[in-house]
């Protein structure tokens, strides 16, 4: 076990693992950021210890926080495959374009990693309920994971979250309420804070209110690095609501630097919607990389990337030190260009993305018109969450479909009618 310490982010208040600590006891709504102890972690790793491990995140032992693996809460989360996107890389232009499908994992998107963790730490901890703010995937992790740990879960959701998610919630058991979205701010982390007192341990997918969901998406980055053959990628785009996922990237990188075992950082590129962009408008404007100087959006979200809606980025401020030092960028897209990418995802390379999760596909977009990027440099896309999530979006891109009986010459009509398909 490699935790030296956890810190938070707004007082500097040190604590343990012995302390449990979930959140600043200072009630500042800092993050506790984990330390690990580096020198230690290279003398015990090196590249070749990873050959003969476990394909799922775990193999990363020393850079999780758990102290004790009898305690450990898995469903095979990681390892997705980094996919060569040779066709859609044609279509745009790039040699080596590379897709992480986090769409593999067991609830359908990458949520799962950080609540695996999350969920671990809760059993050594010692909780048996939690609760959970979240747009739906996170609340959809956490329930898969509370099931698998014999723990209940009260999930909060905002009255848009997509049916599907709706659906996973209700059959893993959670207990789900749905709440109104009418002003700025978000009404699930207001009815989470409540229950904190009340012996819930919370696990939402971001830093403030809980440290260790965080170091699940850091596997991300060790895995992009390991199937690159130890290269480090020119770009990673990756899709932004509270910037917890582009923090546990960073950290990612920063891990495998720190300890040895590469050189260097990719950009990291931050996409946001154009109907909720706090964390890119806060990085258009320069702002220093605090808590304190993000703005909150100013009116509910609206975007078709409900996986994106947080009108605070709660992590906003270690996502804006990932795009300053490692001379990132970030890119604004419309709901119309990630209908579009969910399309080329789907038809050039057989991948089925939700709408958070294809807007890093329509970052890259934006980013090669804005001429951010060579040709030849190598490009990863964070693939985020599954398509079937959110069947009802799809249903407004795709159109109708042709019902017919089996006969040749009403075949014949629908085809043409439908697709232009003219049969003999
Ligand atoms: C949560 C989520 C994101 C964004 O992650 P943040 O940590 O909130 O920035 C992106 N895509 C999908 C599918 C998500 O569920």
């Amino acid at each position: 076990m490699f935790v030296k310490y956890l810190e938070c982010s707004r007082c500097g208040r040190r604590y343990s693992l012995e302390d449990k600590p979930v959140m600043c006891r200072n009630n500042d709504l800092g993050r506790l950021d984990i330390y690990y102890d580096y020198k230690a972690i290279a003398e015990e790793i090196d590249r070749e210890v990873f050959k003969d491990r476990e394909y799922n995140m775990w193999r990363y032992l020393e850079y999780l926080p758990l102290p004790d693996q009898q305690y450990r809460v898995s469903l095979g989360e990681g390892w997705t495959p980094l996919i060569k996107a040779k066709r859609l890389g044609e279509r745009l232009g790039l040699k080596n374009l590379y897709l992480k499908d986090e769409t593999r994992n067991p609830t359908g998107s990458f949520k799962d990693r950080g609540m695996s963790v999350s969920v671990s730490m809760a059993k050594y901890f010692g909780f048996d309920k939690t609760v959970t703010a979240s747009s739906g995937n996170a609340a959809v992790s956490l329930a898969a994971y509370s099931a698998r740990a014999g723990i209940e879960c009260i999930a909060f959701v905002p009255h848009f979250t997509a049916k599907g998610k709706i659906a996973q919630l209700m059959i893993y058991g959670a207990k789900v309420f749905r709440l109104w979205w009418k002003t700025s701010r978000d009404p699930t982390v207001e009815m989470m804070l409540k229950l904190i007192d009340k012996g819930f341990y919370p696990s939402p997918s971001f830093g403030p209110f809980n440290p260790y969901q965080i170091e699940g998406s850091k596997t991300i980055s060790y895995e992009i690095i390991e199937q690159l053959n130890w290269r480090v990628p020119s770009q990673v785009f990756v899709p932004v609501g509270a910037a917890s996922l582009l923090t546990g990237v960073y950290r990612g990188f920063i891990d495998f630097n720190e300890t040895g075992l590469i050189n260097g950082y990719p950009k990291l590129v931050a996409i946001q919607p154009k109907g909720n962009y706090p964390f890119v408008r806060a990085w258009i404007e320069k702002k220093p990389a605090k808590p304190e100087a993000i703005e909150p959006w100013p009116h509910p979200p609206e975007t078709i990337a409900t996986g994106l809606e947080d009108t605070y980025p709660w992590d906003g401020d270690y996502g804006l030190k990932a795009l300053y030092e490692t001379n990132g960028y970030g890119v604004v897209v419309s709901d119309q260009e990630i209908i579009e990418a969910i399309k080329l995802l789907a038809r050039y390379e057989g991948i089925f993305a939700e709408p958070s999760g294809a807007a890093g596909l329509a970052g890259l977009i934006k980013a090669l018109e804005e001429k951010r990027i060579d040709r030849d440099e190598e490009i990863v896309v964070l693939v985020t969450g599954h398509g079937l999530k959110d069947p009802e979006i799809i249903g407004k891109i795709t159109g109708e479909t042709p019902l017919i009986n089996p006969d040749l010459q009403e075949f014949r009509e629908a085809a043409k009618k439908y697709y232009g398909l003219e049969i003999k």
